[in-house]
């Protein structure tokens, strides 16, 4: 009998998986001819080697990870810049950020951290989002996803950020927002990210778009990622 129940809950669940469509089950990607612009590497006075090193490895990371990020955000009417620089200054407030003018690096954290590539990652990738105009209440998912790249493609096999899930909120943006963003893929429609990146370049991004997508809140949502975590 207990094999006759256990049965008919998988069969359950296999059928609510298929309840799903099948566009929401698979990864979409932009096929584009993607155009990966000109690297350039500026650095604040002399540098050593070790630092020159870096920087030649991290343009070889923008050159390769440039196509890539393009096709997983919704980028039909994105154009690449035609060049692209790396400027290294010797201390920043921050380990890195980005302008229009391109990527800034600190010397002093690439110096502590040198396996901090993942980093360029997330700077470049708010550099191929590029929203012209972020609603003001919308920095968290900005930055959400691009961790969410930076974490669930880029470097999938490091350790996830830990957050408290009795403080956390999905607006805490970077790992938390991520890991969130990543588990309503997997659960609900792995096009969320993507109508996300849509609806930023558009500038007509709401809350009530993760509704639209998946059919709950994204208070529902939150609630039901966090009860995974108590487990
Ligand atoms: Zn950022």
């Amino acid at each position: 009998m207990l094999r006759i129940l256990l049965a008919l809950a998988v069969s359950v669940s296999a059928l609510a998986q298929d309840a799903k469509p099948l566009a929401a089950l698979r990864l979409p990607l932009t096929i584009a001819d993607v155009k990966t612009p000109e690297v350039k590497l500026d650095f604040e006075g002399d540098v050593s080697p070790e630092t020159k090193a870096w920087a030649e490895e991290a343009a070889v990371q923008v050159r390769e990870w440039w196509p890539q990020v393009v096709r997983m955000l919704s980028t039909q009417e994105f154009k690449s810049p035609e060049q692209f620089v790396l400027h290294f200054k010797k201390e920043l407030k921050v380990p890195a950020y980005r302008t229009p003018e391109g990527l800034f690096i600190s010397i002093a954290w690439i110096t502590k951290r040198p396996d901090d590539f993942g980093m360029v990652i997330h700077e470049m990738t708010h550099a191929i989002q590029d929203y012209r105009r972020t609603p003001r209440d919308a920095g968290w998912l900005v930055e959400g996803i691009a961790d969410y790249i930076r974490y669930y493609h880029y470097e999938p096999e490091s350790p996830r950020p830990r957050f408290d899930v009795t403080k956390a909120s999905y607006r805490d943006a970077y790992g938390t927002t991520a890991a969130f963003l990543a588990w309503a893929m997997h659960k609900y429609d792995r096009r969320l990210v993507r109508e996300l990146d849509s609806a930023l370049r558009r500038n007509d991004y709401t809350d009530a778009l993760f509704e639209k997508i998946t059919g709950k809140t994204v208070d529902v949502l939150w609630a039901e990622f966090i009860a995974t975590k108590k487990n």
